[in-house]
């Protein structure tokens, strides 16, 4: 394409609220293959609220420990649980030391007590055990496609948070968009395998990789590679910005972390995916008609 092509090509990929970092980029978006969504609040809106707490403890205790120490994470899944916490018990203790292991969770010290919120992999990676009765309340809900978390405070796993998200309304017309595009989408997600599953059944997506970690999220798009593929990755969090990078492109959501805009060399403005179906539209046609 001639350099003009290039800038109409980004200007008006800019009124279709596709960022555009460089011209070139629309050159590598044109041989992309494979298309890699992140999950929650990429397909989804990532505005997650807290639909029920299992547990034998005094719920009360559940959510002022792990709200105190979710008030500090800037995850969707720390700030329905500290929305909650807050509109039910009002001003939560401020929580010390702590610590986002991203992808995996958060802790912190609150009152005293060591307080773990997060996946089982958090738990474990702590050497505290998942008993029967959580393990199952939690794979029921997650049956559902809704996302669970652990809370244990003193080595004790005590609670299952369960938290919904919703679908964005144009995720699913995305998926085919893409799919008529001959791209094959394949989901990514720091959640586990059955959640993510019963996303992607609402989406038509066949390739799920789940319960990966900021460093496996890369792996991921390595692999895919390595496999011959040319990968564009969409997604929004922090832990999203190392695959965003090593991606041939990368898409970040503009309703994401600076991080992943950063990281990014499209960004959605309007955050959402049927966007990215004009990327790549807009590439391929600049690319097929000026030659
Ligand atoms: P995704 O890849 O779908 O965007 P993330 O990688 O952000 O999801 O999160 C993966 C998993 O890590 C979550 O499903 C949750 O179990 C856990 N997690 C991450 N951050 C937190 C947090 N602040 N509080 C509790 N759990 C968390
Ligand atoms: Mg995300």
């Amino acid at each position: 394409a001639t350099p003009t092509a290039l800038l109409v090509g980004t200007g008006r990929g800019a009124q279709l609220g596709v960022l555009v970092k460089g011209p070139e980029v629309l050159e590598s978006a044109r041989k992309v293959d494979t298309i890699v969504l992140d999950k929650t609040g990429t397909v989804t809106t990532g505005r997650m609220t807290v639909t029920s707490v299992h547990t034998e403890a005094a719920e009360e205790d559940v959510l002022r420990l792990a709200g105190s120490v979710e008030e500090a994470s800037d995850h969707p899944i720390g700030a329905a649980i500290a929305t909650t916490a807050v509109r039910r018990l009002g001003e939560l203790p401020t929580v010390q030391g702590f610590h986002s292991i991203h992808g995996c969770g958060v802790r912190g010290v609150v009152d005293g007590h060591t307080v773990l919120v997060g996946r089982t992999e958090l738990l474990v990676r702590h050497g505290v055990t998942v008993p029967e009765d959580l393990g199952n309340a939690k794979e029921a809900a997650e049956l559902t496609g809704r996302t669970t978390v652990l809370v244990a405070w003193d080595g004790v796993a005590r609670a299952v948070i369960v938290v919904s998200d919703t679908l964005r309304p144009s995720s699913a017309q995305a998926v085919r968009d893409l799919r008529a595009l001959k791209l094959r989408p394949v989901l990514l997600t720091g959640d586990n395998e059955t959640v993510a599953r019963a996303v992607a059944n609402e989406l038509g997506i066949d390739d799920v990789i789940a319960g990966v970690d900021p460093a496996g999220k890369v792996a991921a798009i390595e692999r895919l590679q390595r496999d011959g593929h040319v990968v564009a990755m969409v997604g929004d969090g922090v832990n999203d910005a190392a695959a965003l990078a090593t991606s041939d492109l990368g898409l970040s959501m503009g309703t994401g972390t600076d991080a992943a805009i950063e990281a990014g060399d499209i960004s959605l403005v309007r955050g959402d995916l049927l966007a990215a179906v004009d990327a790549v539209r807009l590439s391929r046609r600049i690319f097929t008609t000026i030659r």
